[in-house]
């Protein structure tokens, strides 16, 4: 067996026990491989090992990895900050989107989706921890935005996506998802389309799920460290 598919398996099991301590089936929870700044030889690895959705950060980088790995069983996912000028590339490469935090980008992939592929999945980042530093919407402009993202037609509102601060002490990384978990629940009762909480990573992957995340993002964990000597500074 290769690490990574040991890796993966280990992430599963974590994923399934989290799911079994609050009564959750594992089943509702998607593992999303974040690849980032791995080669497309280990996508294609975790790939034969049965993993389906993949996150990269980088527009340029992912659009490389896609187009190498031309298998359209792969779902790609852009889960890093967006610039305008790299729109196109996303709305023309991936299925989802997660790091939507304006009005303005939206209407850029709603406009870029090519009319061949079906309706882009987004997701409305929200900045949850209250950082000035991080991206993502405060849960004050969130309906605001909702409105305006769901009458865009070539784009399909999923949900929303959170990149916590860092916490060491899971009561305190379950509070904080817990707060975007209740914004995910009124808003699924507001727009029929939205079914996915975008939350948890290698560390606090467990608090996540248990206040109901339904995917969560695994670099670290499933990978192994990452590599920033290589320049990945052109978003
Ligand atoms: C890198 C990254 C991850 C994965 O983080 P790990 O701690 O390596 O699991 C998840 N989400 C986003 C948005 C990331 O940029």
């Amino acid at each position: 067996m290769t690490s990574i598919q040991h890796n993966l398996q280990q992430v599963r099991e974590r994923i399934s026990a989290a799911a079994a301590r609050c009564g959750r089936d594992p089943a509702e929870i998607t593992l999303l491989a974040v690849s980032k700044t791995k080669p497309a030889g280990a996508v294609a690895e975790a790939a034969a090992a049965g993993q389906r959705c993949f996150g990269e950060n980088y527009v340029q980088e992912g659009v490389d990895k896609i187009q190498a790995l031309g298998n359209s069983a792969l779902e790609w996912h852009f889960i890093g900050p967006l610039q305008s000028n790299k729109s196109r590339l996303v709305a023309g490469n991936f299925s989802w989107c997660h790091t939507v935090d304006r009005l303005k980008i939206a209407a850029r992939l709603n406009e870029q989706r090519p009319a061949a592929l079906p309706p882009l999945n987004v997701l409305i980042q929200v900045n949850i921890s209250d950082e000035t530093s991080k991206s993502g919407i405060m849960l004050e402009e969130l309906n605001e935005l909702a409105k305006e993202i769901v009458l865009l037609p070539r784009l399909t509102l999923r949900g929303l996506m959170s990149i916590p601060a860092p916490e060491a002490d899971y009561a305190r990384q379950l509070a904080v998802c817990q707060r975007l978990a209740a914004a995910f629940d009124a808003l699924k009762t507001d727009y029929p389309t939205v079914d996915t909480l975008s939350l948890g990573m290698s560390d606090d992957m467990e608090a996540a799920i248990a206040a109901g995340s339904t995917l969560v993002r695994i670099g670290t964990a499933i990978f192994g460290a990452r590599d920033y000597g290589a320049a990945h500074n052109n978003n």
